[in-house]
C-alpha cells in the first residue's frame, strides 16, 4: 500500500485514507477493550484472527446476496471497503438471552428468544451506547422510517444465513451486533462481523467462545477464537 493517512482511530481498528474517493483501508489491531474501554489489552494474533474472520463471514454474506462494504484482503490484518457514511446506531439481534438483557430486564441468561429479538442502540461512547427506540432515531433525525425498517430486516437475513451456519459446526449464535452505512445513496452492511462483536456457545458444552472470555476473564481468549475458526474452516 502506498500514501496512507490514518483517519479514525477506534478500539480494536484503524481505518485509514489511501488516497481514493470511494474506498478505505481498514487494520485490524491486537488492542481488545471492553466495559466501553476501562478494560484493554493486547492480545497477540487477534487482528490477524479478526481479520480473517470478518473476510470470510463478509464474503458469505455477499454470496447471499447481503450488500457489505467488503472489498477485499490486502494483508493478514487489512482490509479494503467501499466508503461508507455510518449511521451511528447499533443493531442487535439475540436468539438467547446474554449479557445486557439479561442486566436489564432480569431475564435469565440462556432463554431461547423465538422468533430472534432484535434492539437498536445509540452508538455513543460518552453515553454508554444507550438502547434506544425507533421514536428516539426519528427524534434525533438519525435514520428515515425506510432505512429503519431495511436495518432491521437486512439484520434479521444475516442471522437467518450465519445462525445455521455456525450450528452446523456446533456453536449457537447467542447474539450479535451489525452497523449499517450509507454508500452512493445505499444503505450497506458496514463495520465487521467478528468475535468481538457477537456470542457464540458449543451447542453441547455451552462453551464461551466469543469476546465474553475476555470480559468476564475467562482467559484463553484468542486460543478460543482460533478453535471457532478452525472449526468453522476460517483459519
Ligand atoms: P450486549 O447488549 O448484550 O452487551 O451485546 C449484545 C451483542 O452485541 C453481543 O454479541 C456484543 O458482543 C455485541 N455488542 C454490543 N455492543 C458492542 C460494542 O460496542 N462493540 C462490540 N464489539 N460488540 C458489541
Amino acid at each position: 500500500m502506498s500514501e496512507r493517512l490514518a483517519l479514525y482511530k477506534g478500539k480494536s481498528k484503524t481505518v485509514y485514507d489511501i488516497g481514493k474517493p470511494s474506498e478505505l483501508l481498514v487494520e485490524f489491531r491486537n488492542d481488545a477493550t471492553g466495559g466501553n474501554g476501562a478494560k484493554h489489552a493486547v492480545l497477540e494474533e487477534k487482528g490477524r484472527v479478526n481479520c480473517a474472520f470478518d473476510a470470510f463471514i463478509m464474503a458469505m454474506l455477499a454470496e447471499n446476496g447481503i450488500k457489505t462494504h467488503w472489498l477485499k484482503k490486502v494483508s493478514d490484518t487489512e482490509i479494503v471497503v467501499r466508503r461508507l457514511d455510518m449511521l451511528p446506531i447499533e443493531c442487535i439481534v439475540r436468539n438467547r438471552a446474554a449479557g445486557g438483557i439479561c442486566k436489564r430486564l432480569g431475564i435469565e441468561r440462556g432463554r431461547v428468544f423465538a422468533p430472534p429479538i432484535f434492539e437498536f442502540f445509540l452508538k455513543d461512547d460518552s453515553l454508554g451506547d444507550p438502547i434506544i427506540t425507533e421514536d428516539h432515531i426519528f427524534m434525533m433525525q438519525l435514520a428515515s422510517k425506510e432505512n429503519l425498517a431495511s436495518m432491521k430486516v437486512l439484520t434479521h437475513r444475516v442471522n437467518n444465513i450465519l445462525k445455521p451456519f455456525f450450528a452446523k459446526a456446533g456453536f449457537d449464535l447467542v447474539d450479535f451486533k451489525l452497523e449499517f452505512g450509507y454508500y452512493q445513496g445505499e444503505l450497506l452492511l458496514g463495520d465487521e462481523f467478528t468475535l468481538d462483536g457477537c456470542r457464540l456457545w458449543d451447542i453441547q458444552s455451552g462453551e464461551i467462545y466469543d469476546k465474553d472470555r475476555f470480559r468476564l476473564d475467562l482467559g484463553d481468549v484468542i486460543q478460543f477464537y482460533k478453535k471457532a475458526s478452525t472449526r468453522l474452516g476460517i483459519l
